[in-house]
């Protein structure tokens, strides 16, 4: 695997995995399984926030405890797909604040386009999670970091459920300080842009808009 790629193989990422590959699997239950899966990967993708010490009481006495900041963590969707991440990870840090990011190909350029990037204050004091369930050409990806390294974020992570080597390679070579996170690397692009053997379009799955 490349450097800077983490594969989740925990068994139940790969197990959810599957049946959200399965082209059978309703809207319904995608949508059920997308919020599971992201809730799991938000554990291995939070796995080094750093934490603060605290001095607490339990019900039997004082002790110290660390917590993480939540509110300084920023789940950042791509849109429109990487909406369907977020009730996930929010389920697990739930103070998160959360950035939206839009973006579409121009059709003679081929250029991504932005129309869309809201971000909370102070990014500066602020962990970035980008968020995007399927990393296929990369081109939406190295332009939504291109913007976000902007606002100069303490860190950025990236994450998506089903990644290619194209876009692997691509996000790799435009931002190789930004660690990638996964629950599969397939092997490759059609020629339509789908990743293969990937799940189809996950937008379109998620939303029912197809
Ligand atoms: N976007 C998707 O939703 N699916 C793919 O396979 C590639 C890009």
């Amino acid at each position: 695997m490349a450097a800077g790629v983490e594969v989740i193989g925990h068994p139940l990422v790969q197990h959810k995995l599957t049946l959200l590959r399965r082209k059978t699997t309703s809207t319904v239950d995608f949508r059920r399984l997308l919020g599971e899966l992201s809730a799991l990967m938000a554990y291995e993708v939070t796995r080094d926030l750093p934490l603060h010490e605290v001095a607490i009481e339990t019900p039997v006495g004082p002790t110290t405890g660390h917590l993480v900041d939540g509110k300084k963590v920023v789940f950042v969707a791509i849109l429109r797909a990487g909406i369907g991440i977020l009730d996930g990870m929010l389920s697990v840090v739930p103070g998160a604040r959360v950035g939206h990011v839009g973006l579409y190909r121009d059709a003679q350029t081929l250029r991504a386009v932005e129309y869309y990037f809201r971000m909370p204050r102070d990014m500066a004091s602020r962990d970035a999670i980008v968020v995007d369930p399927m990393l296929a050409t990369g081109n939406s990806a190295v332009a939504a970091l291109d913007r976000l390294k902007e606002t100069r974020p303490r860190s950025i992570r990236y994450v998506c459920l089903v990644g290619c080597p194209e876009g692997v390679a691509n996000l790799r070579k435009h931002h190789p300080d930004v660690p990638i996170f996964a629950a599969a690397i397939d092997s490759g692009l059609n020629d339509h842009g789908y990743i293969v053997p990937g799940l189809g379009d996950a937008g379109d799955r998620y939303f029912g808009t197809k």
